[in-house]
């Protein structure tokens, strides 16, 4: 799927007008508050009832007659929209897949994008995808991750850390800012030592804007919220830790029930980024958290049959009980054993993003043939309860 769009928006009044060419797409979602006209004679653009996706306000579309087909959206976005992680005013924007401020493909999976995006001046923009001639963006579809995601601002400031990655922010962010630097330094030291140079962590950012909601990674960009960053409680160390392992943990295609692998693994690297940057009673204090979770929803299915739409066991089934599964093995095998897996793990499945849940048993199993067998059991076993005989998942037993 190919998508090329030219987009004039208007921070300030939130007024967006695009022309867009769709190649491969049979629907989309779109923010309500958008009217489309199609541009392809023959073309049709219907609104459809039989799509959803967990977006903020969004009308699902089908297109027939054309392919590819060129449309025109117009309208007014709202000045805060997905709980205040898009956002629009004078000061700042931010838009991404949340806000469905472009055409998202209604299987919500990767496709490869241009964008000429037309702000007014003053503005620097940052973006999920590499600058091309005459400001147009680019991404080439090969990622894992399928979403156009734009933050700027008229007050930007740029601050280069270690290995060539830049922490960015957006708006008035405030002093705490520049004490996230030193914590993202010590996140991703951690992060080496344990699996290895990662892919691409040479064009590596953290884009802080002036806004709410929650943070998210789109590679090789960390989109983080400035609220966030004022309280750096444990909990906000942890979801920082969560999207700076997603620098590693993003092998496996996001729309299918392999992105099991990068939730689970970038989950169990928070867990253990905030073991050694909080502590472990606040590490303990998650496992706990989690094990309860896992035992009061028996109902999910089985971690290997995660469904990526499933609102209601994604979290427990990739966050909770992924992250249990990996403490769970890495106590059950020798000192930095897995660790070395999954250097080779990341190592394999880096750059062709096609790690999956198979491809890690089989990589255990070389290893370890009985823990492999234990651990397929554990992951095709109904709504596991995060607790593995005769380990302890916490410090503090
Ligand atoms: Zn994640």
């Amino acid at each position: 799927m190919e998508l090329e769009l030219w987009v004039r928006l208007d921070p300030e009044s939130g007024d967006v007008d695009a022309e867009v060419e769709l190649a491969g797409f049979d629907g989309f979602f779109l923010h309500r508050d958008l009217d489309v006209e199609t541009l392809t004679p023959g073309a049709t653009v219907e609104v459809s009832t039989d799509t959803s996706a967990h977006l903020d306000r969004v009308n699902g579309y089908r297109i027939a007659g054309a392919d590819p087909v060129r449309l025109r959206y117009r309208g007014r976005l709202p000045e805060t929209m997905a709980e205040g992680t898009n956002v629009l005013n004078d000061d700042v924007l931010e838009l991404s897949i949340y806000s469905a401020w472009y055409p998202v493909p209604l299987d919500l999976g990767s496709f490869s994008w241009r964008l000429h995006l037309d702000v007014p001046s003053g503005w620097r923009l940052f973006t999920n995808g590499e600058p091309g001639q005459d400001g147009v963006l680019h991404h080439d579809g090969n990622a894992a991750t399928g979403d156009i995601a734009v933050a700027g601002a008229r007050k930007v400031d740029v601050m280069h850390l270690a290995d060539g990655v830049e922490l960015v922010t957006c708006g008035s962010v405030g002093d705490a800012a520049s004490e996230l630097g030193p914590l993202i330094v010590q996140g991703l030291a951690l992060l080496r030592n344990w699996y290895g140079a990662p892919e691409r962590l040479d064009a590596g950012r953290v884009v802080v804007t002036e806004r709410g909601g929650y943070p998210y990674s789109r590679m090789p960009t960390v989109f983080a919220s400035a609220e966030m960053v004022e309280k750096q409680t444990a909990r906000n160390v942890h979801v920082l830790g969560h999207e700076l392992a997603h620098f590693w943990w993003n092998i496996a295609p996001v729309a299918s029930h392999d992105d099991w692998i990068n939730e689970a693994l970038a989950e169990y690297s928070a867990l253990r980024l905030t073991e050694e940057l909080v502590g472990s009673e606040a590490s303990d204090k998650v496992v706990r958290g989690y094990q309860l979770e896992a035992e009061m929803s028996r109902e999910d299915p089985p971690m290997a049959h995660t469904d990526p739409d499933d609102e209601k066991s994604y979290a427990t089934n990739k966050y909770n009980r992924g992250s249990l599964f990996f403490r769970a093995l890495a106590e059950l095998l020798e000192p930095n054993e897995l660790d070395a897996l999954l250097t080779r793990f990341h190592t394999a499945h880096a750059v062709a993003g096609d790690a999956s849940i198979e491809g890690f048993v089989e990589l255990l199993r070389q290893a370890d043939p009985a823990l492999a067998g234990e651990a397929q059991r554990v992951l095709e076993e109904r709504a596991w309860d995060g607790h593995w005989p005769g380990v302890s998942l916490t410090t503090i037993p």
